[in-house]
This record gives structure tokens, C-alpha cells and sequence, in this order.
């Protein structure tokens, strides 16, 4: 693994050359999204540049908790139309299965250690109304190809004896587990490299015109680091991404927020799955190291740009309580460090990917779960760069679709 890193390292010292003039391709954004993105053009022969304002894996994609989420989560199921909440609900399940099969098969294509896992997950659910939930999302995630199996009572304690005993029920999904967030962003990049991307970083993009000539479209990009041209402009900036689409005049309808991560001090092996909440803000894993990481959207206190998030004591207590009243034996382990990150979420929470029918050649690549379906949707996103049209991308992921902008 180190190796590896030294690898990645010494292929960055081209990320202070000098701009090129011009590329087929500029990504803006150097996060999972991003890199992902440039590694499979790359494998396509599509040349890009990834320009990054700070360092890469400095964001959202090396601050999460790095879990894989393909089960049904309640927010995805809460819709005024049942029939399309059905045909989305299926389409969303079936891509998360290809997310599952992606992640599976990243370490052997990219021949690194990623750190995946594939250890299991249980959603736990603590009330009736909850258990309920979890055996009608596991009706579609059947239908859609998923495998789930909901489980409680005395199957339920053999199968995981640490949740308390007064859960009702759990489901789980052999697919879901987790992988390294410090790892996969510098190495998949670095293998993006070698297919012929570009990466500079300290490159803020701060300006961008679109000129329609008789050539086709051109993006003028203007940078802290200089100028460069570009013939399609993709939007990976996560957070910041309506920042970024703000320059073109483009609004997208997408809010930023912090939240909070914590970790633990060893213990015993004694967690293998990854537990989530149906209904409460909880994720909950054991790492290799013996370390509970505990997670699940708890917010973290906005500060002044360029928009850093401080933490919350009250989250850490009220992430660590959620944590004790799933797993009580946690009660004598001290949490040892919290720390924040920031990321997009749509309003409609559903991925923002493809290219904009009111802007051609503009872009955008954005996800709510974007470490687990970050690599999955970029790789959508160059299928359909290579085949000009976004056959596999579906209609409610447009770019265009016209939601109201929520304040920040
Ligand atoms: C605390 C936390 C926990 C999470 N846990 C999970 C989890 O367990 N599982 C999961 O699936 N997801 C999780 N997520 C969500 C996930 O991390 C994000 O959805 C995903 O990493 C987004 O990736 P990205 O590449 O779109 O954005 P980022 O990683 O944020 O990358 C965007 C990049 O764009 C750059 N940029 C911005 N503006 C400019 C500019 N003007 N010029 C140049 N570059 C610019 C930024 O510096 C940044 O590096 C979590 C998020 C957080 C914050």
C-alpha cells in the first residue's frame, strides 16, 4: 500500500506544470467524481484535464466515512406519486447493484488496494412502523435484482448478538461494506495519469465563457494558475459545484452542508457488517485496526468562506448516543477524534449527471452517496461523453430539470 502511495506521489509532481492551451476535455474538481471521471475517459482514449483549487482528496471525498450504501434508504422512498416512485425506486436499486459490481471489480482493473471490503450491511430498525419499512423496500430491492434478506427475533440475535436486544428487526445486504477514502482518489487518479489525464492542482477556476463559434462550442476557462481552452467543460465540484455553474449562469438545485465523522479507540474484532438506521442518523463500522467509526449525517457548524465546518459537541454526543442505544456494549469505548467535511445535496436528492440540453458541452457529475456511487456515475457520464448521447443516464438525473434553487 505504501508503495503504491509513493507511486501516486511521485506521479503528482506534474501537478504544478504549467496550464496546457487547450484540452478535449476539463473537469473541474479533483474528488472521487473527478478522478473517477478522468480514469474512465482515459480507458476510452478521451484526453482530460482535471484541475483541482486546493489539493486532490481534500474535500468530501477524503473526509467521508467511506461506506457503501445500495440499500434503499428512507429518504428514497418518501414520494406524493407512487407509480413513479416505483420506476425510480427500481432504476436507483438496479445502479446501485452495478455501483456494488463496479467497486468490486475497481481494485482488480486499477491493480491497487483501495481498501474495499464487501462485509455486509444491516439497517436496523427500532420500531414497528421502521420494521415495516424494511420488509417493503425489501420487496423492490428483490425486484430490482438486489440482495436483501430481513431478519429479527432469535435469527436476528444469532446472526449479529451485539445490536440491543429490543431492536426489532435488521435488514442486510451482503453487497454493502466499505472502502479507504484516503486511498482511492490519489490511486485512481494516479492510473488516470497514466491513460494520459492531466491533473493541476492550486488551480482555482474563477471564470468561464462559452463561445458557440462556427468550430463548435469552446470553453474559455480562466484560472488562478492562467487560461486554458477546453471543447466540453465537466462540473465535478461537488460542493461548490453550483458555484462553478453560477459562472456560466447555470443554477443547479443543490445546497451544501457539513457533517461529522468520529472514530474510536481500538477494540476487539467483534463487528463485521456495516450498521445504518432506517430512520435515524447512524452508520457504524469496525475498521481493520480494531476502530468504530461512527458516522450517519450528524451536521457540522457553517464558518466563512471558503466554507470550512467547524465541529458540533452536540453532534458528537447525539452520533455517539444513537451509536449506544444500537450497540450498547460501545459504552466504555472513548471516541478519540471528530472531524467535519462538506457535500452537495440535491434537493430532490437524486444525482445531477449528463450534459445540459440549454448549454451543450457543459457537464455535471454530482451524487448524495457520491463515495459509493461516485465512480458508477462518472463512469455513465463517459459512456455517454464517447457515445455523444445519454443512453444509460436516467431522466430524473438530468441536468436541466429545473428544480427550485434552495437557499444557502
Ligand atoms: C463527513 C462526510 C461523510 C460522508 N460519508 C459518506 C459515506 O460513508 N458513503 C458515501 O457514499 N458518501 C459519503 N459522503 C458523501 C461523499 O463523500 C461525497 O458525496 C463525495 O465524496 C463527493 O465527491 P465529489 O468528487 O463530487 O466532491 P469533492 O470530493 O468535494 O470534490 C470536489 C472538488 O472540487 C474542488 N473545487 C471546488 N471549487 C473549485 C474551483 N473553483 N476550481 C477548482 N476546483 C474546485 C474542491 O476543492 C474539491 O476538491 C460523506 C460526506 C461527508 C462530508
Amino acid at each position: 500500500m505504501i508503495e503504491q502511495l509513493l507511486e501516486s506521489q511521485s506521479a503528482s509532481f506534474e501537478f504544478l506544470e504549467p496550464l496546457p492551451m487547450e484540452v478535449d476535455v476539463l473537469i473541474v474538481g479533483g474528488g472521487i467524481v473527478g478522478s473517477s471521471l478522468a480514469y474512465f475517459l482515459g480507458q476510452r482514449g478521451v484526453e482530460s484535464l482535471v484541475l483541482e483549487r486546493g489539493e486532490i482528496n481534500r474535500e468530501a471525498s477524503g473526509t467521508n466515512a467511506g461506506s457503501f450504501h445500495f440499500q434503499i434508504a428512507l429518504h428514497q422512498l418518501t414520494s406524493s406519486d407512487p407509480k413513479d416512485d416505483m420506476d425510480r425506486l427500481l432504476t436507483e436499486v438496479r445502479l446501485h447493484t452495478e455501483a456494488a459490481d463496479l467497486w468490486k471489480s475497481l481494485e482488480g482493473d486499477l491493480k491497487v488496494d483501495l481498501g474495499v471490503h464487501e462485509t455486509g450491511g444491516l439497517m436496523v430498525a427500532e420500531t414497528d412502523e421502521e420494521f415495516r419499512l424494511l420488509h417493503s423496500k425489501q420487496k423492490i430491492e428483490a425486484a430490482a435484482g438486489l440482495e436483501t434478506h430481513v431478519l429479527s427475533g432469535k435469527e436476528l440475535k444469532e446472526f449479529a448478538p451485539y445490536l440491543a436486544s429490543d431492536i426489532k428487526g435488521a435488514s442486510f445486504c451482503p453487497r454493502e461494506g466499505h472502502a479507504d477514502p484516503l486511498l482511492a482518489v490519489p490511486l485512481i487518479l494516479m492510473r488516470a495519469q497514466e491513460l494520459g489525464a492531466q491533473v493541476r492542482t492550486q488551480a482555482a477556476v474563477t471564470s468561464i465563457e462559452r463561445v458557440d463559434g462556427k468550430d463548435g462550442v469552446r470553453f474559455i476557462v480562466q484560472t488562478s494558475r492562467g487560461v486554458v481552452q477546453a471543447r466540453r467543460l465537466v462540473n465535478a465540484a461537488g460542493a461548490w459545484a453550483n458555484d462553478i455553474s453560477m459562472l456560466l449562469g447555470h443554477s443547479l438545485p443543490i445546497h451544501a452542508e457539513g457533517l461529522h465523522v468520529n472514530v474510536t479507540e481500538p477494540r476487539e474484532p467483534i463487528l463485521t457488517p456495516m450498521l445504518q438506521h432506517i430512520g435515524r442518523r447512524l452508520t457504524l463500522k469496525q475498521t481493520s485496526k480494531g476502530t468504530f467509526i461512527i458516522g450517519g449525517g450528524w451536521p457540522a457548524r457553517p464558518e466563512l468562506q471558503p466554507q470550512r465546518y467547524s465541529n458540533y459537541w452536540a453532534s458528537a454526543a447525539g452520533n455517539a448516543a444513537v451509536a449506544l442505544r444500537v450497540m450498547p456494549m460501545l459504552q466504555d469505548v472513548r471516541l478519540v477524534r471528530t472531524w467535519s467535511g462538506v457535500m452537495a445535496f440535491m434537493n430532490d436528492l437524486s444525482p445531477i449527471v449528463g450534459e445540459s440540453q440549454s448549454l451543450p458541452g457543459y457537464h455535471v457529475c454530482i451524487a448524495t452517496t457520491g463515495f459509493t456511487l461516485g465512480p458508477m456515475m462518472a463512469q455513465l457520464l463517459a459512456e455517454s461523453m464517447v457515445a455523444d448521447k445519454d443512453f444509460r443516464i436516467p431522466q430524473s438525473y438530468a441536468v436541466d430539470r429545473g428544480l427550485p434553487l434552495m437557499t444557502r
